[in-house]
């Protein structure tokens, strides 16, 4: 399952990448840190005297549009691999192998976009057996598609029984979420925030009961909070969904999780950047205000929790944190993390899209333990599920 494991002399790598990258107008790309990712994998194949023949998928292609061509990618990535990359223009067939079967060691081949073909997303067993005829060896490197159930990410494992193995990025994804998820050291701290308590319903679930304390802050607080009978002005609330909040409260009662929810709020009275503000309590908003951010007397709460922690996961902001006067909390939380790594030795792993964004943004990504590379994956192991590109190699 190891890298290591695997000879790779002479052997022509099928690594599953992950370039769905930001392209703008002119098809340049905006964003090269997905690329630069899988450098490490990719670099090892070939100082290992083997080559490499890189898939991905980019954007949501309906069939052929060259739009969406990974042609537009290879630029960036002969600049950072330094050298010549090859570029099938399909990712099976002729198109692909005539490129591929020729290939020498240290030589390296992209091939064309895999969701060209409708039999990717489908995990469609023929066209898998059609893409593992370009490699001798399959790794899968692409942790942002290990929870998709695809040809290129899943299928195509069968087709190498013997010769599979997790690339270095997403070992590293696996054994970051294994400290948090198998294994931690204790307290574990859970900091769960964004906009809505149905998209981490699953998430929270699965945590009563595993993590010591599960902090909710962001927009799904307010949710919790009308449910239990308070006022929350024009806050965001998914009132439908009272009643998995309160079995949520009721559940983390009987259970060891120490639950926190948000005790004081920063309002606007509109949803812009320069709306006035006002601290209140969070359940008692004067009508006609928002909690757009958590308030100080919970930010103090929050962070102290926190830097008790041994490990601690945080998914999701505390507040609007696009607009800076609503960014206060989120920023806090982000120099907790950073903080709790560097003063007290806690393995701190931040995942997810916005939380990500956040600790970017508060230039504090180098002093935390692990950033995930992956969104949806990361939320799905962090509801507990198994992921079929991690099985696929495991099985
Ligand atoms: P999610 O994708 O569920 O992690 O949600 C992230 C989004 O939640 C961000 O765009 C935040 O601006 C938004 N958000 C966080 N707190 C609030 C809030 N109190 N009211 C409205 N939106 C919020």
């Amino acid at each position: 399952m190891n890298l290591s494991d695997l000879d790779l002399q002479g052997q022509r790598a099928l690594i599953r990448v992950d370039f769905n990258v930001p392209l703008n107008e002119a098809r340049e790309v905006t964003d090269d840190t997905r690329i630069r990712a899988a450098l490490p994998t990719i670099q090892y194949v070939l100082a290992q005297g083997g080559s490499a023949v890189l898939m991905s998928h980019l954007g949501r292609p309906k069939g052929r549009d060259e739009k969406f061509s990974l042609k537009h990618v290879l630029p960036r990535i002969e600049n950072l691999l330094g050298q010549k990359v090859k570029f099938a223009s399909d990712c099976v067939g002729d198109s692909a192998l005539d490129v591929t079967h020729p290939m020498k060691p240290g030589e390296v081949t992209l091939l064309e976009n895999l969701r060209f073909h409708a039999e990717e997303k489908a995990g469609d067993e023929f066209f898998a057996g059609q893409l593992a005829e370009n490699g001798d060896v399959y790794i899968n490197d692409a942790f942002g598609t290990a929870h998709r159930s695809h040809a290129s990410t899943a299928t195509i494992a069968n087709f190498f029984p013997e010769k599979k193995a997790f690339g270095k990025l997403l070992a590293r994804e696996i054994e970051a979420l294994e400290k948090v998820l198998a294994c931690p050291e204790k307290p574990l701290t859970a900091v769960i925030g964004g906009a809505k308590v149905s998209s981490k319903l699953g998430i929270i679930e699965h945590l009563i009961g595993l993590v010591d304390c599960l902090i909710v802050g962001g927009g799904m607080a307010y949710t919790f909070v009308q449910a239990q009978g308070g006022s929350i002005g024009t806050s965001l609330v998914e009132s439908e969904m009272h009643a998995q909040a309160l079995s949520i409260l009721e559940k983390a009662r009987s259970s060891k999780t120490e639950l926190l929810l948000p005790t004081d709020t920063l309002c606007g009275d509109t949803f812009a950047p320069d709306a006035n503000t006002q601290v209140s309590p969070i359940h008692a908003i004067t009508e006609g205000w928002m909690g757009l951010d958590i308030g100080p007397e919970t930010t103090a709460r929050f962070v102290k929790a926190v830097l008790r922690s041994k490990t601690v996961l945080w998914n999701g902001p505390m507040g609007v944190f696009e607009m800076a006067v609503f960014a206060k909390g989120t920023n806090a939380v982000a120099a907790s993390m950073a903080k709790a790594t560097a003063d007290c030795g806690a393995f701190t792993l931040i995942g997810g899209g916005d939380s990500v964004a956040a600790i970017n943004k508060a230039g504090l990504a180098e002093q935390v333990s692990y950033v995930s590379t992956g969104g949806g994956a990361m939320l799905e192991c962090l509801e507990g599920k198994v992921l079929p590109g991690i099985a696929a190699i495991r099985n």
